[in-house]
């Protein structure tokens, strides 16, 4: 969006209070970042006041699902545009200026085709292979604000990410709601593995990492390319969700914990060095102490590296609505903190044990204060801060001696 609006005239603004136009990206997978939207537009109102040819507009899955209705009422935006419609945002823009409101949340019934685009410099960037999901868990909205999968060919992939490396980016993070869906609508003929052999290829490209993997489609052959593909990184999100069989088809995920359990072991024999992470909702309808127990089981079973664990709220709209949410806010809030408590516990082991190895880092940043210090991450996406006499640029990799974990990074010194 940022992108399309450089190309109709506009630049940054460096303070929110500068800008013409605020275009809030919003998220509606939870019902606190969908608050959030209310509360920001509430805020903005009085910048609007103050300044009233400021344009605000909102993008994404609050957008898909409030449309018409954020034009509307005492809180209003100026325009709302859907997650089929980003690339409408250069056609609305003239008109949103002069005065109009207008809500574009049409779903394309076409492929997927994302112009290549400028991003901000950094030597990390993202790119979508697909989007959308067909597979409708029963607590989640994405489905019906994001529509059914569609993928993106290869060719225009591979355009995207040789344009990226031509500009200095050395890390690219494909993105899907289910990316080992890739390919299941193209014409042409091609995985998820696949994909990832061809993009393998691309000289200049240092590392290559993946999100989200749905477990149920997680194969073989996709662990074999991890295994096999020098850039593809040791690091894997399969979101378990619930250790509990039943919770699990209540949540309509498809697959059992004994299920995940054996691909997960399975991934980590044949990839040496292999770092997990997890969702995980806590206080779904109806679990049980034994259905969180499970889960806790399962968390110290699988030993993750990261975990993102939320208490279970009702998405209006989804199939788990019609579920009593008979789990009450202090005990869902009592579960989340335990599981949070062993997972500290967790991360603290598995950091400790990286004491003494080399890691290869790709630099991020330096020291503001100190010209020595830098800070980047490791293959397994852990933050590595080290020290070096040699100067390195964002990009650079570089083998760190790893001397000490703390709790949420590395501390090491270079090695070259
Ligand atoms: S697979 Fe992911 S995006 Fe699709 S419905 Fe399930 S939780 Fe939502």
């Amino acid at each position: 969006m940022g992108a399309i609006l450089q190309e109709n005239g506009f630049s940054p603004a460096e303070q929110i209070d500068e800008a013409d136009i605020i275009i809030i990206n919003t998220c509606s997978v939870r019902e606190k970042p969908q608050n959030k939207v209310t509360s920001l537009l509430g805020r903005l109102k009085n910048m609007k006041i103050l300044k009233p040819q400021l344009k605000v507009g909102v993008a994404g899955c609050v957008a898909q699902q409030m449309e018409n209705d954020l034009l509307k009422g005492n809180v209003r935006a100026d325009f709302v545009i859907g997650t089929d419609n980003i690339d409408s945002l250069g056609d609305i823009i003239d008109p949103v200026m002069r005065g109009e409101r207008i809500c574009q949340t049409s779903i394309s019934k076409d492929g997927l085709s994302i112009p290549v685009f400028k991003r901000v410099g950094s030597p990390s960037s993202f790119t979508t292979i697909m989007k959308g999901c067909d597979n409708f868990c029963s607590y989640c909205i994405v489905p019906y604000v994001r529509g059914r999968e569609k993928s993106r060919s290869s060719d225009e992939i591979l355009d995207e990410i040789k344009f990226l490396v031509d500009s200095g980016v050395k890390e690219i993070t494909l993105l899907g709601q289910n990316v080992n869906s890739y390919g299941k609508n193209l014409e042409e003929i091609i995985d998820f593995p696949q994909l990832l052999y061809r993009i393998n290829d691309v000289e200049g490209l240092g590392r290559l990492r993946f999100i989200t993997s749905h477990p149920k489609d997680f194969s073989y052959s996709l662990m074999e390319a991890m295994r096999d593909l020098d850039k593809v990184c040791e690091y894997l999100h399969l979101p378990l969700q619930s250790g509990s069989d039943r919770i699990l088809k209540a949540m309509n995920r498809k697959y059992s914990y004994g299920e995940y359990r054996e691909k997960v072991q399975m991934a980590k024999e044949m990839i040496p060095e292999l770092a997990l992470s997890s969702d995980f909702i806590v206080g779904f309808p109806d679990e049980s102490d034994e259905d969180y127990e499970d889960t806790l089981n399962a968390l110290k079973e699988i030993e993750y590296e990261t975990i993102f664990a939320f208490n279970y709220s009702v998405r209006p709209g989804t199939s788990a609505e019609k579920f009593e949410d008979s789990v009450s806010k202090e005990i869902k809030s009592k579960r989340l903190s335990r599981l949070l408590d062993i997972q500290r516990g967790i991360m603290a082991k598995l950091s400790d044990a990286y004491v003494g190895k080399t890691v290869e880092v790709m630099v991020e940043g330096s020291g503001k204060r100190d010209e020595k210090q830098f800070s980047g991450r490791n293959r397994q996406n852990k933050v590595v801060n080290f020290d070096s006499d040699k100067q390195y640029k964002p990009g650079d990799f570089v083998k760190v001696k790893v001397k000490e974990a703390k709790p949420n990074s590395l501390y090491g010194v270079s090695e070259d």
